[in-house]
């Protein structure tokens, strides 16, 4: 695990997943888990697109996806969809 310095918020815990596939290692994409930039525009949370796609997976800026039954996703969406109410002020009485 290599940590390098995020281009777009300044943290320094920057990092990429490395796989060893047996012929060589294999590399992600950096992602910062502070502000959700990645390397990859695809996975580039850091402007404020959504983790989820059209079919409800969870992409993480590492270029990582989990299934949308995946207990990772389903807890996602349902802190997303509690932050819309909150914002919404549904839940503030
Ligand atoms: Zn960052």
């Amino acid at each position: 695990m290599k940590e390098s310095e995020c281009p777009k918020c300044g943290g320094l815990e920057c990092y990429r997943e490395e796989a060893d596939v047996g012929v060589g290692m294999v590399y992600g994409p950096y992602g910062c888990p502070e502000c959700g930039w990645s390397d990859d525009d695809e996975y580039d949370f850091s402007e404020g697109k959504s983790h989820l796609d059209e079919k409800g997976n969870l992409l993480d800026q590492w270029g990582g996806c989990w299934p949308s039954e995946s207990i990772m996703a389903r807890a996602y969406r349902n802190s997303e969809q509690g932050r819309y109410l909150c914002l919404k002020g549904d839940n503030i009485k």
